[in-house]
C-alpha cells in the first residue's frame, strides 16, 4: 500500500542518532538547545521550546497563556483533535469557528460574526487556535486584527506547516501570533519520531514554556522566588510536566532540517503533477491563496457532487488498488467526547460538507514517480 504520508530517512540521519547514542547525554544535553536554535533561525522566531509532541506543545502553550477553568479556546473543526483537547487539559471550554470552503482554514468572516456575538454575550475566548490546514497558512492578517480588537491570544497550530510561508515570511516567525506550534510526527514535513516545538518572540512566554515542559522547575538563580540555598538548588514554581524531547530525537531533527526546503519543493512538484492530471475530472483540486506558500503536508482534493462515485466508494476502491488514501479530518465537534459537551451535527455546515467530500492522496517527499503515476491512473480511471 502506498501510504498517504511517511518519513524520509537518510544514512546521515542514522549516523546523527547513533552519534548521540554513543555520547554522554541521551536527554537534557547540548543537542536539544541546538535543535531549538536551528528551528528558530529557520522559522525566523527568537525562541524555540522543544517538547515530545505537538500535543504537548499545544498544552504548554495554553498553560503559558494562563488558559484555565472558565476560559474559552476557539479553533477550527477541521483539524486533529489535539488542537481542541489542549483547552480541555487546562479545564477551559472549547468552541469552533467554521471553515472557509476554499482554503479549509478558519474563516475570518465567520470568526468576526462569532466574536461580535460573543462580545455581546460576554463569552469571548481567551485563546484562538487557527490551524494551517494541509500546510497552507490561515488568513493571519485578519485573524490577528480581530484578536487584537478583543484582546485575545493567538496560537498557530502549524503542525502541517513548517517550511511553508505567509506574507513572504516563514511560518513560525510568530509575526501574527503569540506562539506557533510545530509537529515532528513521521507523517509531517520533518520528523523526530515523536516531537514538537513552540516558537515565540516573547522572552517571558519562552521562560514559561520551558518551565511547563519540565515539571515547572527552574534551576536558574535569576528566576528564583527565594535565594538559592546552594549550587544544588532548584525551585518548582508551577505544576509542570515531563514533556522533554530526547537528545536522540533532536539529533534526528537537526539532520532532517537540512533537507526541508528541498522536500517542500518536491511536495510542490507532486501537487502540480496531481493538479495537471486531474483537470477535467469532477475533483476540486486544492485552492492555493496568493499570500501563502503551502508546505503541502497533505494534498486534499474534494469530490464534486456531480461525480458518479461517492467518497466512501472512492476510498475503498483506491485502497483496493494499493493507494493508501485517508480522510483528514472528521470534524472535531462530531466526536462523541465533544457531542457529550453539547455539539451537534449541522453546527458547522461548511466543515461537515468538506468532510463528506475530502480525500487525502499520497503526498510525501520520497513518493516515487511510479507510485504517483499509479495513484493518478487509479484516480483517473475511477472518476473518468
Ligand atoms: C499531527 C497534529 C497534531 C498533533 O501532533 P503530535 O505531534 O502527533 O502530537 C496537532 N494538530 C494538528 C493539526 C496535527 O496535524
Amino acid at each position: 500500500m502506498i501510504p498517504y504520508g511517511r518519513q524520509t530517512i537518510s544514512t546521515e540521519d542514522e549516523s546523527a542518532v547513533l552519534e548521540v547514542l554513543r555520547s554522554d547525554f541521551l536527554t537534557q544535553g547540548p543537542v536539544v538547545p541546538r535543535f531549538e536554535a536551528e528551528v528558530a533561525r529557520y522559522a525566523g522566531a527568537r525562541f524555540g521550546v522543544a517538547v515530545n509532541s505537538a500535543t504537548s506543545a499545544l498544552h504548554i502553550a495554553c498553560l503559558a497563556l494562563e488558559l484555565g477553568p472558565g476560559d474559552r479556546l476557539w479553533t477550527s473543526p477541521i483539524t486533529f483533535v489535539a488542537s481542541a483537547n489542549c483547552a480541555r487539559y487546562c479545564g477551559a471550554d472549547v468552541d469552533f469557528v467554521d471553515i472557509d470552503a476554499r482554503t479549509y482554514n478558519m474563516c475570518p468572516d465567520a470568526l468576526e460574526t462569532k466574536l461580535e456575538q460573543a462580545a455581546r454575550d460576554g463569552t469571548l475566548p481567551k485563546v484562538l487556535v487557527p490551524v494551517h490546514m494541509c500546510g497552507q497558512s490561515a488568513d493571519m492578517v485578519r485573524i490577528r486584527a480581530l484578536a487584537d480588537r478583543y484582546g485575545i491570544h493567538v496560537v498557530e497550530d502549524a503542525s502541517h506547516a513548517i517550511g511553508g510561508e505567509y506574507g513572504g515570511r516563514k511560518i513560525g516567525s510568530c509575526q501574527y501570533s503569540d506562539i506557533t506550534v510545530f509537529s515532528f510526527h513521521p507523517v509531517k514535513i520533518v520528523t523526530t519520531a515523536e516531537g514538537g516545538m513552540c516558537m515565540t518572540n516573547d522572552p517571558r512566554l519562552a521562560k514559561r514554556l520551558q518551565l511547563f515542559r519540565s515539571h515547572g522547575i527552574t534551576r536558574d538563580p535569576a528566576s528564583m522566588e527565594t535565594p538559592p540555598e546552594g549550587p544544588w538548588f532548584y525551585e518548582q514554581q508551577e505544576l509542570g510536566y515531563n514533556y522533554r524531547l530526547t537528545e536522540l530525537q533532536a539529533a534526528l531533527g537537526i539532520s532532517q532540517l537540512r533537507r526541508i526546503d528541498e522536500w517542500v519543493a518536491r511536495r510542490h512538484e507532486i501537487a502540480a503533477a496531481y493538479d495537471d492530471a486531474f483537470a477535467g475530472l469532477p475533483l476540486t483540486t486544492p485552492y492555493q491563496d496568493v499570500s501563502a506558500r503551502s508546505a503541502f503536508h497533505l494534498y486534499v482534493p474534494l469530490i464534486e457532487p456531480a461525480a458518479n462515485v461517492a467518497r466512501a466508494e472512492a476510498f475503498d476502491r483506491l485502497r483496493a488498488a494499493g493507494v493508501g488514501v485517508n480522510v483528514h479530518y472528521i470534524p472535531v465537534h462530531l466526536q462523541p467526547y465533544y457531542r457529550r459537551l453539547g455539539f451537534r451535527p449541522s453546527d458547522f455546515p461548511r466543515a461537515e460538507a468538506y468532510y463528506s467530500r475530502c480525500l487525502s492522496l499520497p503526498m510525501f517527499a520520497s513518493l516515487s514517480d511510479a507510485d504517483q503515476r499509479h495513484t493518478i491512473d487509479t484516480v483517473r480511471a475511477l472518476f473518468a
